[in-house]
């Protein structure tokens, strides 16, 4: 996404008469998307990593705005989620922020934490909190929550909400990164609840999307009729039609600096990888950026073309981006090679309608780290019931479901071939809902090194990363290694990146020859 949504910067921005700039995007897998990918079941488009972007961020729905796909957008067709504890399914409190309950009583009637645990988080109401001076810019967001409200909201409260979205654990992941109203709101005097219960100013809330009716409000998340995977597959589609050219099946496999082209600046010289008849095909396609001209590439026997270009956005994932930079910013490439990544499974299922006997309430379920299902440590960390969440995907004969495994530190899913996987997470399921019967169909999607671990003092070594690869001549960075690992945070950042790799350029390129 981030890199399509870089693309689609540089077309904006050199998509004027007279430009003669190319816009490449080189994607190494079969297809656009990265991690926003749907494939076939059941005779249904079902989205297999993400299935929806945060509504309250305006990147994905100004980028939708713009390809026309406003009346495509969607909502979920039910609202609300549950959580594992205390042996059974408790509906999660009203107000909560992103794990941290923000009123006391809708948290203590869910009857997700202990009495004993209630009482603790309510101390934060009465017991005054003084700001505490100096300190640290960066914490991790367990402890931050633990100090103020007890380690029951962070266990089963803050961790699977914060936790999941990073498949990662609050006692590393960072404040500043990932929960930033939260550190704002512990450094401040009074309590952390009604703090983090304020409303944001009008300033910090997006504009409704034109589908978002002005009567109702508007909806957590959106996707796309259909699935999510729309939005990059539309994008692409409007990409080639001004022009830009999409290789797929080809990876950068190194970069380097030329001296010059004759007309007395350096260019980038590109190592590409992949099938040779793909690389040997790689000519420009005709459209309005550049109609003729074949692409600086030639392409060998052994599946090794080569591309010179202007600018790179680099919008790979981090240990790729070290990789491609090592030699070039020494600096980046270390600090992209030490961030960790948690990889995670999905195995969705379609369940003969009448066999999962409980009543399906909201959209599924979260399962705290620290559980036990039929007495052994979960391995699920969350389910979905898809025909209710989007029901798009409904049929009269089944229940899809979806199960998300996985997170950084526990790797048990590695040990387990695809049938074991499958049989393991529906066991839990089994063990949490009242099911009679098996799946009739299943799939299994893994995603290793999926999710980028944001730990403390993240932020600051992004900012070192920039500046870092800032040094050289028309690079940028874009992606869910970053500034956030969300659809809209990823389309903002690809598009941060196209406009600094056009700073850095200066407007040379649009006056390029061809
Ligand atoms: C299971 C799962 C569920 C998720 N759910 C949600 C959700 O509901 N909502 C949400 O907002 N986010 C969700 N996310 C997160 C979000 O999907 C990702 O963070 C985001 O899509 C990442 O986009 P990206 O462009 O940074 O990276 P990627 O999608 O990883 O794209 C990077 C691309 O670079 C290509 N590449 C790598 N190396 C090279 C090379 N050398 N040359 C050329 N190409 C290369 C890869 O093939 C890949 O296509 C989810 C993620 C997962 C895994």
């Amino acid at each position: 996404m981030a890199g399509l949504a870089a693309a689609w910067q540089l077309a904006e921005d050199l998509g004027g008469s007279g430009s003669r700039a190319r816009i490449v995007v080189l994607e190494a897998g079969s297809r656009v998307g990265g991690k926003v990918r749907s494939t076939e079941f059941c005779g249904r488009t079902v989205d297999v990593a993400a299935d929806a972007f945060l509504a309250r961020r305006p990147e994905a729905t100004g980028l939708c705005a713009e390809l026309g796909l406003d009346d495509a957008l969607v909502s979920p067709g039910a609202s609300g989620a549950a959580l594992w504890s205390r042996g059974r399914l408790r509906m999660m409190p009203d107000g909560v922020n992103l794990g941290v309950p923000t009123r006391w009583w809708p948290l203590f009637r869910s009857g997700i934490l202990s009495p004993g645990g209630s009482a603790r988080a309510g101390v934060d109401l009465f017991r005054p909190h003084r700001a505490t001076p100096g300190a640290p810019v960066d914490r991790a967001v367990g402890p931050v929550v633990a100090a103020r409200l007890g380690h029951q909201v962070v266990e089963r409260l803050v961790d699977p909400l914060v936790g999941g979205i990073h498949a990662g654990g609050v006692d590393e992941l960072s404040a500043e990164a990932t929960f930033p109203p939260l550190l704002a709101a512990d450094r401040l005097s009074g309590s952390l609840m009604r703090r983090l219960g304020q409303p944001p100013s009008p300033a910090q809330s997006p504009p409704k999307p034109a589908a978002a009716p002005r009567t109702r409000p508007t909806p957590v998340f959106w996707s796309l009729e259909g699935t999510a995977a729309r939005l990059p597959a539309e994008l692409a589609a409007a990409l080639i039609a001004r022009g830009v050219v999409i290789h797929t099946g080809v990876a950068v496999e190194s970069m380097a600096r030329t001296a010059g082209d004759g007309s007395g600046h350096g260019m980038w010289r590109l190592a590409l990888g992949g099938d040779a008849a793909v690389l040997a095909g790689i000519t420009f396609a005709s459209g309005p950026v550049d109609a003729t001209a074949p692409v600086d590439t030639t392409a060998s026997g052994d599946g090794m073309g080569i591309l010179h270009v202007d600018g790179v956005v680099l919008a790979v994932p981090a240990g790729q981006a070290a990789g491609l930079l090592t030699g070039h910013a020494p600096v980046a490439a270390t600090l992209l090679a030490d961030i960790r990544h948690a990889s995670v499974a999905v195995v969705t299922l379609s369940m003969p309608t009448g066999a999962i006997r409980s009543d399906l309430v909201g959209t599924g379920f979260l399962v705290p780290r620290t559980s036990t299902i039929g007495g052994r440590a979960a391995l699920i960390t969350g389910c979905t019931y898809l025909t209710q969440k989007w029901p798009g995907l409904a049929r009269p004969d089944d229940e899809l479901i979806r199960l998300s495994i996985g997170r950084h530190g526990d790797v048990r899913q590695d040990e387990l071939n695809d049938d074991e996987l499958t049989a393991a997470a529906f066991g839990e399921l089994a063990g949490i809902l009242d099911i009679v019967g098996q799946p009739s169909h299943s799939m299994v999607t893994r995603w290793d090194g999926a999710f980028p671990q944001y730990a403390v003092g993240h932020l600051s070594r992004t900012t070192r990363i920039e500046q870092s690869v800032a040094e050289l001549p028309g690079v940028a960075m874009a992606g869910a290694a970053y500034r956030g690992v969300g659809i809209p945070a990823v389309i903002g950042s690809g598009r941060a990146a196209a406009r600094a790799v056009l700073r850095s350029l200066d407007g040379t390129v649009a006056g390029r020859p061809g």
